[in-house]
């Protein structure tokens, strides 16, 4: 069954805008989809509506059956079945690591004891096993992201949405954690949408890539790719 379904959804700013026409989206689960396109075009506005942040003007969007969001979320970090990474780590700079990646589940009431386990889980899938007990401020770029990303793990989402999450950073860094995600995707069967102005990084990450033009933001191409699970 489809997981994400965007029928005839259109976005038009108070300021006249029109950020998105007529967008048309399908996607199941398990999917890797990449939104690939030139800024302004409408990516984030498509992944914001997604998680719920902001809605549509006219058009119909359904995430697990559900209007957007409904599922409850707190700063649009975390959102129960859909998890939100963004562009900047967006670490609270006065807790460690553990506490960072802990809040998901404290917000659902879970305690610091109950939560050990799924928060050590997260950061080894990540590679920072023993940093737990750092501060953000002692992390590379690299680093701080990987945190944010077993953050946005943490809950087990069945969503997980990064809208350009590596912009910042450097080649080098954005190969390794490009890798980090590509593995992460293999091994917790979720879905994700992939927000890049990268045409390699599209083509390298995803099952599919869906191309938006500008302009008014639409979608252009929608291309199945040879199933990124099965390449090297
Ligand atoms: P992308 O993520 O592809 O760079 P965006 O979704 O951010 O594109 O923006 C699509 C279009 O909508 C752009 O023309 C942008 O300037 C405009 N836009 C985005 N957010 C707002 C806003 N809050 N108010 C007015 N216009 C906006
Ligand atoms: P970036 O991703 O920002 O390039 P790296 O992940 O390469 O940063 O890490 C920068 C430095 O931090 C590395 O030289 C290494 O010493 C240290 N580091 C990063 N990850 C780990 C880790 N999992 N275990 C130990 N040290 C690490």
């Amino acid at each position: 069954a489809a997981q994400i379904e965007m029928s005839h959804v259109f976005k038009r700013f108070d300021n006249g805008t029109l950020a998105l026409q007529d967008m048309d989206l399908t996607i199941r689960q398990g999917e890797f989809v990449s939104l690939l396109g030139p800024s302004g075009c409408g990516k984030s506005t498509a992944l914001r509506m997604i998680s719920g942040l902001l809605s549509p003007s006219s058009g119909q969007i359904t995430v697990n059956g559900h209007a957007p969001g409904s599922a409850g979320k707190s700063a649009g970090v975390q959102g129960g079945d859909v998890s939100f990474v963004f562009q900047e780590p967006t670490l609270m700079p006065w807790a460690t690591v553990f506490d960072n990646v802990y809040l998901p589940l404290k917000l659902r009431g879970l305690s610091r004891r109950e939560a050990e386990a799924q928060v050590t889980e997260a950061l080894e899938m990540v590679g920072l096993a023993k940093f737990g007990g750092s501060y953000p401020r002692e992390l590379s770029g690299g680093m701080k992201m990987r945190v944010s990303i077993a953050r946005a793990m943490v809950t087990k989402p069945k969503l997980l949405l990064m809208d350009e999450p590596f912009a910042a950073l450097d080649e080098m860094t954005r190969f390794k954690l490009n890798n980090d995600v590509l593995n992460l995707w293999r091994r917790n069967g979720l879905t994700v949408i992939f927000v890049t102005h990268s045409v390699f990084e599209s083509v390298y990450l995803s099952s599919r890539v869906v191309v938006m033009a500008p302009r008014p933001g639409r979608v252009v191409h929608d291309l199945a790719l040879p199933d990124a699970t099965t390449r090297d």
